[in-house]
């Protein structure tokens, strides 16, 4: 397979305003296969993600020189953020192939009883709704170019959730049905439609998460690491780069016929 295959294709990949984090991941591997990137992110604040999730401008700005590509302040809630989004990203290259919804956040944990309600409308708003809007939007201009692809990062909570994490789990399952559903919807118009549900990846949010369990469990943070690590077969966390190689492998021309599907990314931490 020629290794430029995405020359001439245009992507837009939401979250990816952190250096470390996955999103920017998937920019660098779209940009080496020769997409040119849209990296978009909140880039608001004061935060009101509790573990600091929101990138600033200036790191965007990096990620975006990083890959030559073009950044723009998004949040994915709003639908106008969207059309502002595609507008940039129209503008600037002429077209859309490629949408990635990696954009997520994490708020918690805490028991269903006790939970604010706010917290619970925030977690699916970013992590459904925002996804929801992402391809609302980039619909018409994927069907305008004549076919593309949809990639929306998931997780294995989606099928695994963990107690205290309810609503997180909610919206993440809520991505892969309307994976599912979209599919279906725009398998005509040759867009394919996937979701991936990584396990553990070393990023700020997994080690916020870990950071956490070490406070609340009294445990040294390299205890909590270690236990983690022992229950992933391939012994390992997982890093940004594997997500952005099976991002780079679903919209190559060799994944042609896959549509529809929630593909774990986790070393096997589900079979443990
Ligand atoms: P991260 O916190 O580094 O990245 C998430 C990005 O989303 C941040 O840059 C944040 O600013 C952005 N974001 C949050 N709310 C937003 C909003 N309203 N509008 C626009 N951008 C917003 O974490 P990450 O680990 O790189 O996560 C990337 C994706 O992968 C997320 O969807 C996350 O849920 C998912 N995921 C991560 C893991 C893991 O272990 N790290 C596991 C499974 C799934």
């Amino acid at each position: 397979m020629n290794q430029n295959y995405l020359e001439g294709k245009v992507a837009v990949v939401s979250g990816a305003g952190r250096g470390g984090g996955i999103g920017a991941a998937i920019a660098r591997e779209l940009a080496r296969l020769g997409a040119r990137v849209v990296v978009s992110d909140l880039c608001a604040a004061p935060s009101d993600l509790p573990h600091g999730g929101n990138a600033a401008w200036e790191e965007l700005e990096g990620v975006a020189a990083e890959v030559d590509g073009l950044p723009v302040k998004a949040d994915v809630t709003r639908a106008e953020d969207w059309r502002r989004l595609m507008d940039a990203t129209i503008d600037r290259f002429g077209r859309l192939d490629i949408l990635v919804n990696n954009a997520g956040a994490i708020i918690g944990p805490a028991p269903v009883q006790h939970m604010a309600e706010a917290a619970w409308r925030r977690l699916l708003e970013i992590n459904a709704t925002g996804v929801f809007l992402g391809c609302q939007a980039a619909i018409p201009h994927l069907i305008a170019g004549g076919g593309g692809h949809i990639v929306n990062i998931s997780s294995l909570a989606a099928i695994r959730p963990r107690p205290f994490m309810s609503a997180y789990a909610a919206g993440k399952a809520a991505v892969v049905a309307l994976t599912g559903s979209l599919a279906q919807e725009l398998g005509e118009a040759g867009i394919n439609v996937n979701a991936i549900l990584p396990g553990d990846i070393d990023t700020g949010m997994k080690q916020w998460g870990m950071q956490l369990e070490s406070m609340v469990l009294q445990k040294p943070y390299e205890n909590v690491v270690g236990e983690l690590v022992a229950r992933i077969p391939r012994g390992r966390l997982g890093v940004p780069a594997d997500v952005a190689q099976l991002v780079g492998f679903l919209v190559s021309p060799a994944a042609e016929f896959i549509t529809g599907q929630a593909i774990n990314l986790t070393g096997g931490r589900e079979l443990s």
